[in-house]
């Protein structure tokens, strides 16, 4: 008899490889937040956070979950759905079959593949009691930064979920399942930012709603002075009438504040009730919140939690050329790519840099050159060593060879550039933790038996050609640069 942990986990394995490390995302978002609950008559049940989450996946990715149960439950294995409802703490299974025998899955899915979904009664709809006829709609400063926009908000393989959901939210605030929308991820990736965005694309879209930006921080100490001066009923009423609330670092509260998490979990609810949207942003995902209220931290889970990464060099020199350009200032292509490749922990650091760069040139009146750059990020990051990284050294030997970087991703057998891709190979071996299988997917999708070849070949001619052995000495200092 297998066991439902195991199959599940076997099944996410095969996802996970199915989705290749480029997909790590999709990964974490979509499949990581399943939970296997049964196995039995060879049918797997997994409970999902929400109907939408369902859809989502049946969506997109019906057919590599049908393959995936197929090959760990054989032809007649099933998955059945279990979805989480928002209206109770409690789980109401909705079950859906999906036979993973049967045609190709097509997004004609009514067709090809029975889908029964049994609601029970416990209907999502709640019907609002609140709204007194009359009720005046409140005036209030969203205190939004207006630079924050989602056009300003340079869309990566970092941040496209998380803008993506953010989108889906301000066109439809509160109508979606990702209520509410947590946006979670490390200091100075753009949580701040994209949040504002969101708010100020929902104020677009949305005029009649009413939108309000506050820190956790400033949560606290408003409800801490309302305590003081005895009108917490205002202050609650004040938040109970909000319909789109963003609520900015919530770590914030960790292990602090149970009487303010207490008074939001209350807002959050009512608010919840009547559909306003929330969004909370956090720098520690929800699984490492241990220290917020229980309470608090199941109503995070309700609705989707996105995921902000660390942004790819691509990624970093277009956020580093966007704001160049919103501030007018050019600058040679080569010192915003020695920028980008060198500081690669955040986007604030980088805008520190960029900045603390700008100033040197214009206070010493000197031009703004690799040289002035390096002297500077020496400097800015002395004590931040740097990590280097399969792409970083990808751009030392295209450049170093003057061959375009997309040279290594082709698939052409021209010898210069199977030279260049080998030596990269061997120096992401060397210099990286990186395995052989994500150092073949990076360099033109080749399989580990490839970069292992390529490592061999680049050590051997390393001991006999003098040429070749000038080069990786060269290189290797360079990247080490
Ligand atoms: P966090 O709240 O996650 O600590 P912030 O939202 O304050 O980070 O972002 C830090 C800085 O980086 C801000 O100035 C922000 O405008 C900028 N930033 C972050 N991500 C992006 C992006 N994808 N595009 C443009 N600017 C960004
Ligand atoms: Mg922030």
């Amino acid at each position: 008899m297998q066991n439902y942990e195991t199959v599940w986990a076997n099944c996410l394995k095969i996802i996970k490889e199915n989705l290749g490390p480029e997909n790590d995302q999709v990964f974490k978002t979509w499949f990581v937040p399943i939970v296997p609950i049964q196995l039995e008559n060879n049918i797997l049940t997994i409970r999902v956070p929400s109907q939408f989450f369902y859809e989502w996946l049946e969506e997109h990715f019906i057919d590599l979950l049908k393959r995936t149960i197929r090959l760990q439950l054989g032809p007649n294995g099933m998955l059945k759905y279990s979805i989480l409802m928002d209206t109770s703490i409690a789980d109401t299974p909705i079950t859906t079959n999906i036979p993973s025998t049967g045609r190709q899955a097509t997004m004609n899915r009514a067709k090809d593949i029975p889908l029964v979904i049994n609601t029970d009664d416990n209907n999502r709809e709640i019907p609002n009691p609140f709204i007194y006829p009359g009720l005046q709609k409140l005036k209030i400063n969203s205190q939004l930064n207006g630079n924050y926009t989602l056009e300003n908000f340079v869309e990566g393989n970092c941040n496209r979920l998380a803008r993506a959901a953010g989108f889906a939210v301000a066109e439809n605030p509160g109508r979606t399942s990702f209520n509410p929308l947590l946006l979670h991820g490390g200091v100075g990736l753009g949580k701040t930012h994209l949040a504002h965005a969101i708010g100020i694309k929902t104020k677009e879209l949305h005029p009649d709603k009413t939108v309000l930006y506050v820190t956790s921080e400033q949560f606290l100490q408003q409800y801490v002075d309302a305590v003081r001066n005895k009108n917490t009923n205002d202050f609650v009423h004040f938040y109970e009438l909000i319909d789109f609330l963003i609520l900015d670092d919530i770590q914030f509260w960790a292990s602090k504040g149970t009487h303010t998490q207490e008074a939001f979990f209350h807002i959050f609810n009512y608010l919840h009730q009547r559909t306003s949207q929330i969004i909370i942003t956090s720098d520690k995902a929800p699984a490492n919140l241990g220290s917020l209220e229980p309470r608090l931290l199941s109503r995070l889970k309700w609705g989707l939690s996105a995921d902000l990464g660390t942004p790819d060099a691509e990624t970093r020199i277009a956020i580093l050329k966007q704001k160049l350009a919103n501030d007018g200032i050019e600058m040679p292509e080569d010192v915003i790519e020695y920028i980008a490749y060198n500081i690669n922990t955040n986007v604030r650091e980088l805008e520190g840099a960029l900045v603390s760069l700008i100033a040197q040139s214009s206070l010493n009146h000197k031009q703004i050159t690799i040289d002035l750059a390096k002297q500077m990020i020496d400097k800015f990051v002395k004590s931040t060593s740097r990590e280097i990284t399969i792409d970083y050294i990808q751009k030392i030997v295209c450049d170093y060879f003057k061959l375009p970087i997309e040279s290594i991703q082709s698939t052409t057998r021209k010898r210069e550039i199977v030279q260049a891709r080998q030596l990269t190979m061997y120096f992401a071996k060397k210099m990286t933790k990186s395995s052989l299988a994500i150092i073949g997917l990076q360099c033109g999708n080749k399989d580990h038996a490839t970069v292992l070849h390529a490592c061999k070949t680049v050590a051997n001619l390393n001991e006999t050609d003098k040429q070749f052995h000038y080069w990786v000495d060269e290189l290797e200092r360079k990247i080490k640069e």
